[in-house]
């Protein structure tokens, strides 16, 4: 669903990708880990198309959505209408409801988003990208500011879903345990490129003792 080759960013003079190729076949489901800094939001966003700044090639097929960094949910409209804003779809409201109730948010559906907490506002913006029933889903970190219970039923939800509709993933994510449980190729972004590519070759779902697991996690 996705194919890079040679992507380049400069901010300011400074090179943030130099050269990066990836792919992503349809139906895999990648995890992108790197330093703070290191450009994976960039990438991301350049995938996305929301960056007229980047050079080289970048083909990708069919759907994609984003859930961003930092939810970016309309403030002036509820969490629900939030979920369906631009969506094409026989039954918005009724898609939007069940995502929302997907990731366990149905009580908070005519909530205004400044009122979620951060974990609500993360789920609400995952819920808005499931909607769309991409061909690629691009998630930026979004299980950082979910407490560890929510994060562990959230993962499972993401791997069902990922199960039933296969769309091609890319998580971005600072969690190597959370990389390695989920994803089926874990890379790892330094110096502007792919530095280090792990596949991993176990059934789901995955238990972070595997002996596979940790010898793959002392690589990264
Ligand atoms: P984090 O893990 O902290 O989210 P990241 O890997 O997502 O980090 P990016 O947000 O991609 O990092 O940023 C990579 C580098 O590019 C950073 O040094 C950042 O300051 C710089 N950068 C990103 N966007 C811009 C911009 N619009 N203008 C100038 N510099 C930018
Ligand atoms: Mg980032």
């Amino acid at each position: 669903v996705a194919r890079v080759r040679g992507l380049v960013r400069d901010f300011d003079g400074r090179r943030v990708l130099d050269g990066l190729d990836l792919d992503i076949a349809p139906g895999e489901f990648v995890a992108l880990l790197g330093r703070s800094g290191s450009g994976k939001s960039t990438l991301l966003r350049a995938l996305a198309g929301l960056d007229r700044g980047v050079q080289g090639e970048l083909i990708t097929k069919g759907t994609i959505a984003v859930a961003f960094q930092e939810p970016r949910l309309v403030p002036w409209k509820r969490v629900l209408a939030n979920v369906f804003l631009g969506l094409r779809h026989p039954d918005p409201k009724a898609a939007a409801r069940a995502a929302l109730a997907e990731v366990g948010l149905t009580e908070r559906a005519d909530a205004w988003p400044l009122t979620l907490s951060g974990g609500e506002a993360q789920r609400a913006s995952l819920a808005r990208a499931l909607v769309r029933e991409p061909d690629l889903l691009l998630l930026d970190e979004p299980f950082s500011a979910l407490d560890a219970l929510t994060r562990i039923t959230i993962h499972r939800l993401v791997i069902d879903l990922w199960q039933r509709r296969r769309p091609g993933v890319l998580l971005v994510t600072h969690d190597v345990d959370e990389a390695l449980r989920l994803a089926d190729r874990v890379l790892v972004l330094g110096e502007g490129r792919i530095a280090h590519e792990s596949r991993i070759d176990l059934p789901r779902p995955r238990r972070n003792d595997h002996p596979h697991l940790l010898a793959l996690r002392d690589t990264l």
